[in-house]
């Protein structure tokens, strides 16, 4: 089986939620580095992230799991001070491209 790195991040704590998820769905993780954060000693801080590897195989559902809610969902405000919803490209006031 290949395994591929799904994702690092400084604390097993933001991975946890992830790795409990895809569990959940049937999905292999294996955890690498899980106990080494924090660990001293000339292991670099980075080299010592911990990581979620998934099989291959399951990549790209594991992707379309995770795929986070857009956090374009929230409203923006213009330039002109107008207030537009998330499915507005444009500033329905001024018609200014969204930034
Ligand atoms: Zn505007």
């Amino acid at each position: 089986m290949n395994w591929v790195l799904l994702k690092t991040a400084p604390h097993m704590a933001m991975l946890q939620l992830e790795r409990d998820f895809l569990e959940s769905m049937g999905i292999e993780v294996r955890v690498k580095n899980e106990f080494l954060s924090g660990a001293a000693g000339d292991v670099s801080p980075f080299d010592a992230w911990p990581e979620l590897w998934i099989s291959s195989s399951d990549q790209e559902r594991a992707k379309t799991l995770l795929v986070m809610p857009d956090t374009s969902s929230e409203s923006w405000t213009c330039h002109c001070g107008e207030q537009n919803e998330a499915n507005f490209e444009h500033c329905w006031r001024c018609s200014a491209i969204r930034e």
